[in-house]
């Protein structure tokens, strides 16, 4: 074939094919014009998931009746004039391509009346047929149908998931453009049925509860941060309310909602430690830049933007949410179900005797050692003065400047059950404490802070410590050779299957890790997962090992003294409230939930 143009109905379809790729990216582009042109009210209508019909209509400035065959045109626009432009882009279009695109693909009608015109505008396409403009009627603003989408391109039909599906996709794409513009009012329409329905004038953070559920309000924590021209607003989820899937993210910049591997990278940092790396936070970001500090201009829908600085913009976004999850008690609540029914009296009491009988007679036979005491000594050990730390012996230097948080308050009561959970209480309730997940955590901060001074602190062995190995494991001895450094262990081969450890870690000799318990098991996770290619991950994960090692177990009698000082540091000590891999240490029941239960209310 000799090289030829390709006709204007084929370069438009190929335009299509990157901007039009389902029903929701038609509502995208057509609620984008309209907020671009300052419309206040936007109604979206829809039918068969957008198939058969998508109209959006709003009051908007309009289109000239002397425009209407260059609006439908391709790269004809009313945003930018000259590249300068393109540097500084404040509209939400800006490529002329979006309704030229759509309306090869599917029969487009345009119905427009400006502001000041005493009537409307009509002018219909389908394909690359268009009739003529002609004057019709209407309020100001502008109607956009699309009717029969993709009537013309069988391949793209056919990547059309359900009814269900597709207008699920409207739905959300809609709810993200309007967590970004809270003040335009926003209803969509589903066969003529209401399913959103966002009233016009709405703050921030109005808006962001209407669109995310107002039951979520006391579990969002706000966010504000204003850093190296990057401006921050908009709310952190809890760990509680993370999600499976990114559905509840948002990311707004300069009010386009966009994903950008930095800041999702940021946002992941920012939670690590606080969340089962399975789990997406629930999180609404919206950023505002100098316009001139990002290029929009790098992807056909513009979901995609380039910083100038990324690492400016993570910064700004790990310090934002991470001082808003730091500043909030994270402890999550309790809540036992419904209140029992009270009221049925012996009714229901045979059954719960059972219960409680049962439960009675476990606690009747158990050790007296196991049942755990009331500890009015571990008072006394907390006011003490100048008290022992639990970790002291082994970093002194430290642990000495965790700095106390000014939520310090001084524990009163505690009680340590079946040698492993911890129940004292707070201003706000009952709190329940797996002793070996919160000393973990304390732990693993402890470590963090002391490697970022510089290698852990090593103890000479008098004699080598011999580690029976596996012989493949010999090598990766090499590999892990400056991690063991860092974290003061000094280990050389010695013999085809078989380590000498020379200097061991004093944090885990004191804490009474063994060296080769704790090499074999290093090697051994080396083995089943490969070593980190990433340094600083590696070492985090061998932090992580190591904190676990040294933690107290389950089963662990405390003394009054260790309690104590446990309760001391979950005070002291960052992101207490869950393990280093994001299980709780700590669980609150409310006075409110005991009264619940307890039917006092
Ligand atoms: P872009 O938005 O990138 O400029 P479009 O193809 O989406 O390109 O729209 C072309 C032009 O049509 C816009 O620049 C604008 O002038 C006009 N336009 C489109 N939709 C509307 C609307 N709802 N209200 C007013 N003008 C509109
Ligand atoms: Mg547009």
């Amino acid at each position: 074939m000799a090289i030829h143009r390709l006709p204007p109905l084929v370069v438009n379809q190929i335009a299509a094919g990157e901007v039009v790729e389902r029903p929701a990216s038609v509502v995208k582009e057509l609620v984008e014009n309209a907020i671009d042109a300052a419309a206040t009210r936007v109604v979206v209508a829809i039918d068969n998931g957008g198939r058969d019909l998508i109209r959006v209509t709003d009051n908007g400035a309009g289109i000239p009746f002397g425009e209407l065959e260059l609006a439908v045109a391709p790269h004809a626009t009313s945003k930018i004039e000259t590249t300068d432009d393109l540097n500084a882009i404040e509209t939400l279009g800006f490529r002329g391509e979006a309704l030229a695109s759509i309306a090869s693909v599917s029969r487009l009608t345009l119905v427009s009346r400006p502001a000041g015109a005493d009537e409307a505008g009509r002018i219909e396409v389908e394909g690359d047929r268009r009739r003529e403009p002609r004057p019709d009627s209407g309020p100001p603003g502008t109607t956009v149908t699309v009717r029969n989408l993709f009537f013309n391109t069988p391949a793209r039909r056919k990547f059309l998931r359900t009814e269900a599906t597709e207008t699920g996709r409207i739905t959300r794409t809609l709810e993200a453009l309007a967590l970004g513009h809270p003040r335009i009012g926003l209803k969509l329409t589903v066969k003529n049925r209401p399913v959103l329905d966002l009233p016009a004038g709405q703050s921030p953070h109005a808006r962001m509860l209407h669109v995310l559920g107002g039951e979520l309000e006391p579990q969002l924590l706000p966010l504000e941060l204003d850093e190296h021209g990057v401006a921050i607003r908009g709310m952190a989820g809890r760990p509680e309310i993370a999600r499976g899937t990114t559905q509840h993210q948002h990311v707004f910049l300069n009010g386009r909602p966009v994903s950008d591997r930095a800041i999702s990278h940021a946002v992941k940092e920012a939670y690590r430690g606080l969340l089962d790396p399975s789990r997406h936070p629930t999180i609404v970001l919206f950023l505002t830049v100098d316009p001139g500090h990002v290029d929009v201009n790098v992807h056909p829908t513009k979901a995609e933007v380039r910083f100038r600085s990324p690492s400016t913009v993570h910064t700004a976004v790990l310090s934002a949410i991470r001082r808003s999850l730091r500043d909030a008690d994270l402890t999550p609540a309790v809540d036992l179900g419904p209140q029992p029914a009270f009221s049925s009296g012996l009714a229901s009491g045979s059954a719960r005797g059972v219960a409680t009988s049962a439960f009675v007679e476990h606690f009747r036979r158990l050790d007296p050692a196991q049942k755990g005491f009331v500890y009015s000594e571990v008072r006394q050990a907390l006011q003490s003065e100048a008290p022992e730390m639990l970790a002291t012996e082994a970093t002194h230097s430290t642990v000495a400047d965790v700095e106390v948080l000014p939520t310090f308050r001084p524990v009163t009561d505690v009680l340590q059950v079946h040698s492993s959970y911890l129940i004292t209480s707070d201003e706000q309730g009952l709190l329940i404490i797996d002793q070996h997940a919160l000393h973990e955590r304390v732990m693993f901060e402890t470590l963090m802070r002391a490697v970022g001074k510089g290698n852990l602190e090593s103890q000479r062995l008098l004699m080598p410590a011999m580690v029976e190995v596996d012989p493949t494991q010999i090598e990766l001895l090499g590999e892990l050779r400056g991690l063991l450094r860092r974290i003061g262990i000094e280990a050389e081969p010695a013999g085809p299957a078989a380590v000498a450890v020379h200097a061991f870690c004093s944090f885990l000799f004191e804490r009474g890790v063994e060296p080769p318990d704790f090499i074999r098991e290093l090697l051994d996770k080396a083995t089943r997962e490969g070593v980190n290619a990433d340094p600083e991950a590696a070492l985090h994960e061998t932090l992580d090992m190591m904190a676990c090692k040294a933690a107290v177990k389950a089963g662990d009698r405390l003394s009054p003294r260790e309690i104590a000082e446990l309760l001391r540091q979950r005070e002291a000590v960052e992101r207490s409230s869950r393990c280093p891999h994001g299980r709780p240490t700590t669980l609150r029941l409310s006075i409110e939930e005991l009264e619940r239960q307890f039917g006092r209310r």
